[in-house]
């Protein structure tokens, strides 16, 4: 599609809409001429400049990369109204789309009956699942792997509950022996699951904590802000299936439509199996709301203004490109392959080994023999990578405790407390057909 002309379409569209109340007076305060646009836009437009190619296949760093142009059209087009999905009265049209793309993502992770809503980010969204645990659990805590996102952490002291994180496996997935040892002790409400972790892609057994439920009376979170979409793929491609079909037992999970969905920043989403948590939000806004008598967006979530824009980003990507195996599941598994295939060369190459096997769409690889050696290679490699003026590559690092390294390759000297190792997230579907030229340059870079 061609944006610019949806970018044109989606003005005329605001102002034959605009036109039918009737036309009023510009105030003189808000008149900007063009020329003084045009040279305020030129340097802004450079300013933009100091920006690493996320759109571009030679950037495999972090999760990053510019929203597809649907949403962006989506997007601006409701953003020239600026609904508020605070409340209905703040925009009827894209709080509507927002129920129906939650209920679409409820439907992708197999809930029969949900209560969510869309939020500004992750963090946000499991801030929300935390709160709904800790009312249901008044006085308990929440325990998390050591691989959890650091936020976990630090929303339970704003929530002043007590978090416990547990020890992972030897393949960053949190170690359930440790789990429950820790649950015996009667002190825990809530256990957060990480569908994909952020920093390796790990998937933790929902599986099979979803049994330490039932025994120790806790309430199961999965965080999938990160993995969510790749429920898609479950059973393909070396994803397994187990993990992903119990998150439709879990309590809550949350998503992030604005790191795999193809949205602009601003989106992120959180779901409760049960409806019935709409109760701990009741609220006694000063506020009229004229429109409704039934929950409003408003009254289930702890932000109040939100942009209705989101909502519509996401409810015109999901028209073209559906949170299915067919739509959105081809976006990802592209990335997937692309994860596979470079794993395959790591394994085969001289220079470069594998942290370990991805078991999403982050590679996480090193080049050296001793701890401090990978560490100083991995940060030369990054910083000559980006810099590089012909060929340029833009990677990340991934700091690794020593135990955690010795556990995977106990042949590497543990001179050292730990390594920065460097890691790849491929997450544009591009890097499918990219992904030899980029072990090509990391090699050339690692020898
Ligand atoms: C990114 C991420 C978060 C935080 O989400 P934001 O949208 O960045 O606030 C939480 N959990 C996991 C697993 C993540 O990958």
């Amino acid at each position: 599609m061609d944006l610019s002309r949806w970018l044109t379409e989606a003005v005329a569209a605001n102002a034959a809409w605009a036109k039918t109340f009737g036309p009023f007076e510009p105030h003189p305060s808000l008149a900007v001429d063009d020329e003084r646009f045009a040279a305020a836009f030129a340097s802004f437009a450079e300013r933009l400049t100091d920006n690493y190619p996320f759109f571009h296949p030679r950037y495999a760093g972090q999760m990053l990369k510019p929203p597809h142009p649907a949403a962006v059209a989506g997007y601006v087009t409701a953003m020239l109204i600026n609904p508020n999905n605070h409340a209905l009265d703040g925009g009827p049209a894209t709080a509507a789309m927002e129920r129906e793309v939650v209920q679409q993502l409820a439907t992708m992770f197999g809930y029969e009956t949900h209560l969510g809503h869309l939020t500004t980010s992750g963090t946000i969204a499991n801030l929300e699942a935390l709160f709904v645990a800790r009312e249901l659990h008044p006085g308990k805590g929440v325990a998390y792997s050591t691989e959890a996102h650091y936020t976990h952490g630090r929303m339970c002291r704003v929530l002043g509950v007590d978090g416990h994180a547990v020890p992972v496996d030897d393949r960053g997935r949190m170690d359930l022996g440790a789990l429950e040892e820790l649950l015996r002790g009667g002190k825990i409400g809530t256990v957060v699951l990480t569908a994909g972790t952020t920093g390796l892609g790990a998937i933790e057994p929902i599986h099979e904590a979803s049994a330490l439920r039932e025994r120790y009376g806790v309430r199961i979170h999965v965080d999938a802000a990160y993995g969510g979409f790749f429920t898609l793929l479950a059973g393909d491609l070396g994803i397994p299936t187990e993990p992903w079909q119990a998150i439709a037992q879990a309590d809550s999970i949350v998503v992030d439509p604005h790191k795999h969905g193809l949205q602009p920043y601003g989106c992120g989403a959180v779901l409760f199996g049960d409806p019935s948590v709409g109760r701990f939000y009741v609220h006694d806004s000063p506020y009229t709301y004229f429109t409704s008598d039934e929950l409003h967006l408003g009254e289930i979530s702890l932000e109040c203004s939100r942009a209705g824009a989101a909502a519509a980003g996401l409810w015109l990507t999901f028209q073209l490109l559906p949170p299915t195996r067919e739509g959105l599941g081809q976006v990802l598994a592209a990335g997937r392959r692309a994860a596979l295939r470079w794993a395959e060369l790591i394994e085969a190459s001289g220079r470069l080994r594998l942290y370990q096997p991805p078991e999403l769409d982050i590679v996480g690889y090193f080049a050296g023999d001793s701890l401090s050696e990978i560490d100083a290679v991995s940060a030369r490699i990054l910083q000559e990578g980006m810099t590089d003026q012909e060929d340029p590559v833009f990677l990340s690092t991934l700091r690794v405790g020593g135990e955690r390294f010795s556990a995977r390759h106990p042949g590497i000297a543990a001179d050292a407390d730990g390594a920065r190792i460097l890691r790849s997230v491929l997450m544009k579907p591009e890097s499918e057909t990219y992904v030899e030229h980029l072990h090509e340059r990391v090699e050339e870079l690692a020898g």
